[in-house]
């Protein structure tokens, strides 16, 4: 409803933009054309007074015929300017609404997004707080609490802290590399930074005994380092997280004359195919991580992943087969 306003105000002025320069041209128009027929047929005039027998009487009725005429003349351009004003305004409505729209729509688009975020991420900080919430008032009203299940509460308590500090810390992180520009890149050496992100994932890599091989060329590149280390480690993370015990994931470099391509693969669960195309949106998480293998997350690492790599000029693409693995390809 906000919008629809918005495109007929939108509409309206240009209208009336092209209303007024159509109406301004319309009068000088009339102007010009009027004096210059006044100027012709007064010409005319004239020659036939300056002729000999010029006080016939045939010229004074001349002269009445032309005054009429310039009246006439005068009658019909006006008439004719109004028509094509009237033309202009049915084309220039049409015109205008349909560019209000072309102006307006990604505007709302965008809104809309952002509406759907800000929904989204709310539902997501109150989910935790909301836990919180009940757990601490049904322990409150117990009135036999022991300081072993006061210590359970604080420890679920504390699980949930996590949760928000997680979040928090992600939407802070989406909202950084949304406005972060490349003004503050300094010349990197890809295959560090990589070996860096494996070191970060080390721990939970063996936990699930999974070992990460790479294979790494040694490039150097104008970077933001600390958002590539989060680059990878997210990915990293990903690959570990939807991947069984004693599988195996790789991350290899490749570079070619203009480009330089980063390909972690895994063994896990995959992706569906439906989800291929909204992994990288914001929120979004495959079914298959939400029910059966019930995987903590927010889905909200993809989406900071595409953010950075968009920041370095690149692209990220995934591939993937259920059961047997997915392979995430960042292109620079
Ligand atoms: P999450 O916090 O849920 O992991 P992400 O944005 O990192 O959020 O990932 C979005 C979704 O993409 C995940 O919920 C999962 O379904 C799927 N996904 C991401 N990486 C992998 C992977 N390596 N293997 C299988 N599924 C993955």
């Amino acid at each position: 409803m906000h919008f629809k306003t918005a495109y007929l105000k939108l509409t309206l002025f240009y209208v009336l933009i092209v209303m007024t320069i159509s109406i301004i041209f319309s009068v000088v128009i009339y102007r010009i054309s009027s004096v210059e027929i006044d100027r012709g047929l007064g010409n005319q005039t004239r020659a036939l007074r300056e002729m000999p027998h010029s006080n016939n009487p045939f010229i004074d009725k001349l002269e009445q015929i032309r005054d009429t005429q310039l009246e006439e003349s005068n009658n019909r351009i006006k008439l004719n300017l109004i028509y094509f004003n009237l033309l202009i305004l049915v084309l220039s409505s049409v015109a205008s609404y349909f560019f209000a729209k072309k102006t307006l729509e990604p505007i709302e688009k965008a809104m809309e997004a952002q509406n759907r975020f800000t929904a989204d991420a709310s539902h997501e900080l109150r989910t935790p707080l909301t836990a919180m919430k009940t757990e601490t008032e049904v322990n409150l009203r117990d009135k036999n609490l022991n300081l072993s299940d006061a210590k359970k509460l604080l420890q679920s308590n504390l699980e949930e802290i996590d949760k928000l500090e997680y979040l928090s810390s992600a939407l802070l992180k989406l909202a950084k590399y949304d406005n972060e520009t490349k003004k503050d890149f300094e010349r990197i050496n890809l295959a560090e930074v990589i070996e860096f992100a494996i070191e970060k994932v080390d721990k939970l890599a063996n936990q699930k005994s999974i070992v990460i091989s790479a294979k790494l060329k040694k490039v150097e590149m104008l970077a933001d380092k600390p958002s590539l280390i989060e680059l990878f480690v997210i990915l990293l993370d990903n690959a570990i997280k939807y991947s069984p015990k004693g599988s195996k994931v790789t991350v290899e470099t490749k570079k070619t004359d203009h480009h330089l391509k980063v390909i972690i693969s895994d063994q896990g669960i995959g992706i569906k195919k439906s989800d291929l195309p909204y992994i990288f949106n914001r929120f979004y998480r495959a079914d298959i991580s939400r029910s059966k293998e019930k995987v903590d997350g927010y889905g909200l690492g993809l989406s900071i992943t595409k953010r950075i790599v968009e920041l370095h000029g690149g692209t990220i693409t995934a591939n993937s087969k259920i059961g047997k693995g997915s392979e995430f390809t960042i292109h620079l």
